[in-house]
């Protein structure tokens, strides 16, 4: 007995991990559960040496990030992915057994397995009808509330918070909080960006990522878009050498003018092939609701989701499940993948309503 158990922190004893898709595993052909984008774009290495530590921020990656973004390169940082942006807020903003971070579920599960991982205590206040922000009780839970993360278009409901809202949230946690936007999936609705309230917010962050509609989910490499100040700050905390030179070079390429251009059109087709699997959707026996989806997946609720789930499963069909998430009973989300495999999924779907459930 070498007592390895008892060493461990009590809140990793009783962490549950985040049930990534990939720890989730599974056999098939059609990846269609983690909302990675379904066709990769290729790039070559064109930095070979790598005897020297990456810069901590890599000057050329950031300034073309910052063109992207239209903002200074001084209000952009880059991290390993949205994932460690999320628990690096947490870091530098909240004290460990004192501060709260608040999120409204359903919503992404990393903001609580981030705070359960490093200790810092959550609250949460459920949205209501449509996924709504309950504005009312999040000012009256605001007591050591530090940070709020807010997932917009949300994951995995795929809604836009209304814009009147997030001025609402800004307005009452001025001077208090700060208020954090996932942007992760911003670019399937770039129209609902919120980069022109850094300006006079100066307690909101952005937060991006190359995962979803640059089609680099593997290379691990995310954005925060915040005040200086904020950046500044979040500097101190962060790993001495976060980006590695293999992915500052393939980012810096994808961030060229002709690779952002690519990816608008590979974002314009996706939506369009969101639109027909949506109404096809809409005409499967064994759904119930399509919700609208501004993003790049679409939450469906059937009349029995594990029977879908396990059937399509089968045939090759990875989805991911939701009943686990609050008030998504019946309720899995589907990314959507190429027209082909959209069109493997309706007609796995067709089969089964022929089966009547
Ligand atoms: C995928 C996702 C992330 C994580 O992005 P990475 O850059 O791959 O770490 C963050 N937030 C939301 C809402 C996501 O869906």
């Amino acid at each position: 007995m070498n007592n390895i158990e008892k060493l461990v922190r009590k809140n990793v004893q009783t962490l549950v991990p985040y049930q990534s898709a990939r720890r989730l595993g599974g056999t098939g052909n059609t990846w269609l559960n983690a909302n990675e984008f379904p066709v990769p774009v290729l790039f070559n290495l064109l930095h070979q040496q790598m005897n020297r530590y990456p810069e901590c921020q890599p000057r050329l990656m950031i300034e073309r990030y910052a063109k992207y973004a239209h903002l200074d390169s001084n209000q952009i940082l880059a991290t390993r992915g949205a994932d460690e942006a999320i628990e690096l807020i947490m870091k530098t903003f909240c004290d460990p057994g004192k501060d709260l971070i608040l999120f409204c579920p359903p919503t992404y599960g990393m903001y609580k397995v981030s705070a359960e991982t490093i200790g810092i205590n959550y609250i949460t206040v459920p949205t209501v009808d449509n996924w709504k922000l309950n504005l009312t009780a999040i000012a009256k839970n605001l007591d050591n509330v530090k940070v709020i993360y807010i997932c917009n278009p949300n994951n995995p409901t795929g809604n836009i918070v209304d814009l009147q809202d997030i001025y609402y949230l800004l307005d009452i946690t001025y001077g208090r909080a700060i208020i954090v936007v996932d942007e992760a999936y911003i670019e399937f609705c770039i129209k609902a960006n919120l980069v022109k309230l850094l300006k006079n917010y100066k307690h909101l962050i952005i937060l991006r990522t190359l995962s979803k509609a640059f089609a680099l989910a593997g290379l691990r490499c995310g954005f925060i878009l915040a005040d200086n100040k904020i950046i500044n700050l979040l500097l101190k905390v962060i790993t001495p050498y976060p980006i590695a030179i293999p992915v500052s070079d393939i980012a810096t390429q994808a961030l060229s003018q002709k690779n952002i251009i690519l990816m608008h059109n590979n974002v314009k087709q996706l939506n369009k092939n969101k639109e027909w699997f949506t109404q096809q959707l809409r005409k499967c026996h064994c759904v119930e609701k399509v919700f609208l989806s501004e993003s790049n997946y679409v939450l469906v609720r059937f009349k029995n989701s594990s029977k879908v789930f396990e059937n399509l499963c089968d045939q090759g069909i990875i989805l991911r499940d939701q009943n686990n998430n609050l008030g998504l009973s019946q309720c899995l989300r589907i990314s959507i993948g190429t027209l082909k495999e959209c069109e493997y999924v309706i007609s796995a779907l067709k089969d089964l309503s022929q089966e009547s459930i």
